[in-house]
Formats: structure tokens, C-alpha cells, sequence
């Protein structure tokens, strides 16, 4: 590694897609990605992988609308990634009119008066659109497969922990768990929800972000072909049919903070039921019998549920690219394009919209 190495910290879909950003525009800079387990492990190893075409504040709109442009463009030029597109259903007591504020014009919500399936129960008092620009992807496959096209030009190496990053002049020091000590121009920490490791804790606790669980249900249901996701907004859940693996998930929020990554996955447990279960009935009966299990685990949240994309240092050396609100993978596109416009890379060959830039 030289002084013109970028070095991404987590192999995760932010890592990996910030690894392909830095070689779309800039070829020859060399990139080593380490991550202290495999490529696609973290939050994206348990992601429901699900894309919908919206935003709670105006950042977050355009950060969605490129990656929903990024992804199609992705799955257009190879259909054989684990990119599947999806109908969209959603049941909200917003009134048309808000859900427009929050949703993109590419959703193209219209009403409609009942959720195809037939497997879920519309309450009286709600209404129901139908929308589309939706997709989900098999998350982890994603990142492997992302990998597997960067590996002549980017060097991955799995089962590498990096202990402590020190910027140093016009160098970053990276120690590595295996008594290395390697030398980057750059560094891109995305770390997903190992925010308080020793080797950057001071760096990102100026951040304030924390880390939640994440918890999503699955459903032992087959999806049919037609099938697609249900969008419960007034409580930001959702129901997925995930077809490549012949059941449903869903998705609910569940509020429990300040969790450990290394501990938080020791399954599911009475609290995740008491939570998931009366939602479940009251939206889908039926569903609601099929549950069989889950996945828990965390992922970073910051603290004006925007993701977080910025310099740790003075010198702008270490840069900081997650906390994306349980949406790292939705807005992981906009996140590494943000990520790697601060880098000024030697012979950047273009800019991320300038709309993305962070204020
Ligand atoms: C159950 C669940 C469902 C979700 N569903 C959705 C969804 O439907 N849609 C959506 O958009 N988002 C969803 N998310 C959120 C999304 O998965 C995450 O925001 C996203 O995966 C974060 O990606 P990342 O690359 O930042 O982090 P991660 O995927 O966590 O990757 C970080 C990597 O850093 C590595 N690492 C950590 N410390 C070190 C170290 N010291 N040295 C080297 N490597 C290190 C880790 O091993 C890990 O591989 C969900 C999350 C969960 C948990």
C-alpha cells in the first residue's frame, strides 16, 4: 500500500459499492477493502434488501431517486444479479397529498381499494395506493457479486481486522489484527454497525449516531409470482415476498438502542413476538400463523436520521460513509457516490451530482 491507496474499512454493500465508485472514476487508484469477517457480512448479511422509491426529507429523496437510477442501470447491464423488482401496495392514513411529499414522482402512486393477495385486511380508517419503482435483492449475493467484478483491480482482504487508524501527515496508518502495519492516502470507514470499535471510536463519537436492533419476521408462506411488497406507513413496516427464498418477511421498528453487534444477534425472542405479533394480526390473520422465526441484528442510525457521509479529520484523510437508518442498502449507491466526491481522487473523472454534495 502507497500514499495513493484508498483503504474502505467493512466489506459491507456500502463498502463494496464505495470500492466501485472509486474505480469508475479513477481507474488506476489502487484499493484495498478489509473486513474483519467476509464481503457481505454486517447488516447486509441479514438485509431485507428492499428499495422503495421514497424519502422523509429532501436529501433523502435525491439520495433515493440515484440509487433507484444506479441499481436499474446495474440490473439492465447484468440481469443475472439478485436484483428482483417488485409491485408496491401501500396502506396509509396519510392523505394522498402527504404521501406525495414522501414518496418520488417515479412511484407513480394512484388509489386503489384493496391489496392483491388477499392476504392482507385493510383497516377501515386507512386507504390504499398502489406504486411501483420497488425492488429487493438478495443482499449479500449482491456484495460478493460487486466484489467478484472489482477483484483484478481491487485487493479484498477477508478475515482482516483493522485495529487502529491513525492520520498521519499526508497518510492515513492502518494497524491490521495480524501485526501489519500498512500505509493509505485515504480512508473510507463503513463499518455499518460497529461504531464504537476501539480503532475509530474517538474519530465517530463526534457523529453521535447509535446503533439499533433491527428485527424482520419470516412467514412460512410461499409468495406467489405476482405478489409484491406491502407498505404499512403509518408504522414503517412492511411485508415482503421474498420468491428466491419461497417465504415472506416482515419488517417492523423496533425500538431498542444502543445494542453491541458482536452480542445483539443471539436470536429471537419474547419481546420481538409481543412486538411483531398484534401488527401481524391486525394487518394479515393469516400471515400472522405462518410466523417460524426471524433475523435480528443492529444497524446505525444518526441522529437526524440522514446518513452520514463526512470527513473525521481535519485533513479530510478519514472519511466516514453509513448511518444510514436502516436504508444502507436503498441509499448505499448515493452513500458511496457521496462518499468518494470527497476523496478528490487523482484524475476524477466525474463529480457526483452536485445536488449530493453534503452541505
Ligand atoms: C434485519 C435487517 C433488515 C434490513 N432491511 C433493509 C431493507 O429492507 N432495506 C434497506 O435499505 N436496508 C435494510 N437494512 C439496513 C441495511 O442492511 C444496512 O444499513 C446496510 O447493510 C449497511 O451496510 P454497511 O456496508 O454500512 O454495513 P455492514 O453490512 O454492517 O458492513 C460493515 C462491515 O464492516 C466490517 N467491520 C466492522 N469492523 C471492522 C474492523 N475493525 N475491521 C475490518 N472490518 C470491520 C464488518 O465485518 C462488516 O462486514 C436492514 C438491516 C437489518 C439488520
Amino acid at each position: 500500500m502507497t500514499s495513493r491507496t484508498v483503504a474502505v474499512v467493512g466489506g459491507g454493500i456500502i463498502g463494496c459499492l464505495i470500492a466501485r465508485e472509486v474505480i469508475s472514476r479513477s481507474p488506476d487508484t489502487p484499493v484495498v477493502v478489509f473486513d474483519r469477517d467476509g464481503i457481505g457480512s454486517g447488516a447486509s448479511r441479514r438485509s431485507a434488501g428492499l428499495h422503495f422509491p421514497r424519502g422523509a426529507t429532501e436529501r433523502v429523496r435525491q439520495m433515493s431517486a440515484y440509487s433507484h437510477d444506479y441499481y436499474a442501470d446495474l440490473a439492465a447491464k447484468h440481469p443475472a444479479l439478485p436484483i428482483h423488482s417488485l409491485g408496491m401496495t401501500v396502506v396509509a392514513t396519510h392523505t394522498a397529498a402527504s404521501l406525495a411529499q414522501i414518496y418520488l414522482d417515479r412511484a407513480a402512486l394512484t388509489p386503489t381499494d384493496t391489496v392483491p393477495g388477499g392476504l392482507v385486511q385493510v383497516p377501515r380508517e386507512a386507504g390504499v395506493w398502489r406504486g411501483q419503482g420497488c425492488h429487493y435483492a438478495d443482499v449479500p449475493a449482491l456484495a460478493q457479486a460487486i466484489a467478484r467484478e472489482l477483484r483484478p483491480r481491487v485487493t479484498f482482504r477477508e478475515g482482516v481486522r483493522v485495529t487502529d487508524v491513525e492520520a498521519a501527515g499526508s497518510e492515513v496508518l492502518l494497524r491490521l489484527s495480524t501485526g501489519e502495519t500498512c500505509t493509505a492516502g485515504r480512508v473510507v470507514l463503513a463499518p455499518g454497525p460497529w461504531l464504537t470499535d476501539r480503532a475509530w471510536r474517538d474519530l465517530v463519537a463526534p457523529l453521535h449516531s447509535r446503533v439499533k436492533k433491527v428485527v424482520a419476521i419470516h412467514l412460512e408462506q410461499e409468495p406467489g409470482p405476482a405478489d409484491g411488497v406491502v407498505v404499512f406507513q403509518d408504522e414503517d413496516a412492511f411485508l415482503l415476498p421474498l420468491r428466491h427464498r419461497g417465504h415472506w418477511l416482515f419488517s417492523y421498528t423496533h425500538d431498542e438502542w444502543d445494542v453491541d453487534p458482536d452480542t445483539v444477534s443471539s436470536g429471537l425472542d419474547e419481546s420481538v413476538f409481543a412486538a411483531a405479533m398484534p401488527l401481524l394480526q391486525q394487518y394479515s390473520p393469516t400471515l400472522a400463523e405462518r410466523v417460524v422465526g426471524g433475523r435480528v441484528f443492529c444497524d446505525a442510525y444518526s441522529v437526524d436520521r440522514q446518513p452520514q457521509v463526512r470527513a473525521l479529520d481535519p485533513a479530510g484523510r478519514v472519511i466516514f460513509a453509513g448511518a444510514a437508518n436502516g436504508s444502507g442498502y436503498r441509499l448505499a449507491p448515493a452513500i458511496a457516490a457521496e462518499a468518494v466526491g470527497l476523496l478528490a481522487l487523482d484524475g476524477q473523472t466525474s463529480q457526483p451530482p452536485k445536488e449530493m454534495s453534503p452541505a
